[in-house]
């Protein structure tokens, strides 16, 4: 699990794949906050948003380490992969909870580039973390669905032909647990906009395409409802460790990078007659840094070959979330101080990738509800929220 050349020919290929997408072209991007549509297009002609799809739906049927390494590459080369990972981890939801015709219809078309599916509708302003308290509804009218509510922070819904939205199909005073009464359904974006759907993009600091989405007597089809009514929680809880996993990989990816990036400016950049990197002030940061990032990547290894095995890899998963984006962070921050106040040019690309991931401490998961489930499920402490 440690081999330091696992997977090396994949590497190998994203990597050439990313690297005709250099600093520049990212740099471009993120003045503009434009969406990557091109790096998007060129990976998923290339196969790789489908790795997780199996063969038999025409993707490559790989599994989350895998899909792990090549979100890894994404941020290790520079390249900022957000702007397409949700394909890889919302897809599993249909894959696992659809019905076979869903499965037929919406898969193949995935992975051929034909339908990109990569919209998650689960938070809202008004409730945040505490998901089991949507208000979003969506209420069964014959062979439809009507949804009323609001969502925030709802990326890529813009770039995405396909939404999966968590709605509350049983109020809140009718069941009998607050994780029951809510359900999963597939939402037609492009059908959905000015019938009931409206999408308003959200500027952030860094080049992140988020949106605010709200529902005005949305109709979905009762058909696009995926598994049962009712028990959206359970299947948005079977998602969670493969994006645990995938997010993980792409902190270690920005980790690596920042660590290559200070390392070599470090070793170039000469003051008081002798590189930076010769001081033990400076040099060490850097080691730390390295020190952390390359812990983290063991737990992600080790969370993606449990969960690859189809073992329980809620503690893992979480663990190597926790671990990978502390790790990045503190090497982002290691990277500014080491580039003095190139740290702060644009052109450097430091403070670009500086912004992006410090993302990783709040979404998809913040720290505190990692560490709050590590207390509650792994230690046995009393539930604190
Ligand atoms: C750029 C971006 C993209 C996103 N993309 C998506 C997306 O595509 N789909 C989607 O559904 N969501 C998305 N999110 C939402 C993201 O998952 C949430 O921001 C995140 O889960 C935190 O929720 P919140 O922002 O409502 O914070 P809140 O729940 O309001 O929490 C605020 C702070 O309080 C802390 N806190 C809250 N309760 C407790 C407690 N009991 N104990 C200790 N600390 C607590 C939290 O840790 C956090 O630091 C995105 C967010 C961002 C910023």
């Amino acid at each position: 699990m440690t081999d330091p050349h696992l997977h090396d020919d994949l590497r190998a290929a994203v990597r050439e794949l990313c690297g005709r997408f250099p600093d520049a072209y990212w740099r471009g991007l993120d003045a503009e906050r434009a969406y990557p549509t091109e790096f998007v297009n060129a990976l998923t002609t290339a196969g790789y948003l489908a790795a997780l799809i199996p063969e038999e739906y025409g993707g490559s049927g790989l599994g989350v380490m895998e899909a792990s390494i090549i979100l890894e590459e994404i941020n290790r080369g520079g390249g900022n992969a957000a702007a397409c990972h949700a394909q890889m981890y919302i897809m599993g939801t249909l894959l696992r909870h659809g019905s076979p015709e869903q499965k037929r219809h919406y898969l193949p078309r995935i992975a051929s580039g034909e339908l990109r599916l990569q919209a998650f509708g689960v938070t809202e302003p008004t409730t945040g973390s505490d998901t089991t308290q949507l208000k979003t509804v969506a209420v069964r009218r014959g062979d439809r669905y009507v949804v009323n509510g609001q969502k925030v922070w709802i990326s890529r819904a813009e770039h995405s032909d396909l939404m999966l939205l968590v709605a509350r199909t049983t109020p809140l005073d009718e069941v009998r647990k607050r994780t029951d009464g809510l359900s999963v359904l597939l939402v037609d974006l492009k059908a959905a906009v000015g019938h009931g759907m409206t999408i308003r993009p959200i500027r952030t600091m860094m080049n992140h395409a988020t949106t605010e989405v709200f529902f005005d007597d949305l109709e979905v089809p009762a058909d696009n409802l995926i598994g049962e009514e009712g028990k959206g929680f359970r299947y948005l809880i079977d998602g969670l460790n493969a994006e645990r996993i995938l997010i993980a990989a792409e902190c270690v990816g920005d980790g690596r990078w920042f660590v290559n990036r200070a390392a070599r400016y470090a070793q170039e950049r000469v003051v008081f007659g002798r590189p930076i990197g010769q001081n033990q002030g400076v040099q060490f940061p850097i080691a730390r840094a390295h020190v952390n990032v390359e812990a983290a990547d063991l737990m992600r290894v080790r969370a993606a070959a449990l969960f690859d095995e189809g073992r329980p890899c809620g503690a893992e998963a979480n663990m190597a979330k926790l671990l990978a984006a502390d790790a990045s962070w503190e090497a982002a921050n290691v990277a500014v101080q080491t580039f003095g106040g190139f740290g702060f040019a644009e052109d450097y690309d430091i403070e670009r990738k500086f912004r992006e991931t410090r993302l990783y401490q709040v979404a998809p998961v913040s720290t505190n509800l990692i560490l709050a489930f590590i207390g509650e499920h792994v230690l046995k402490l009393p539930r604190s929220y």
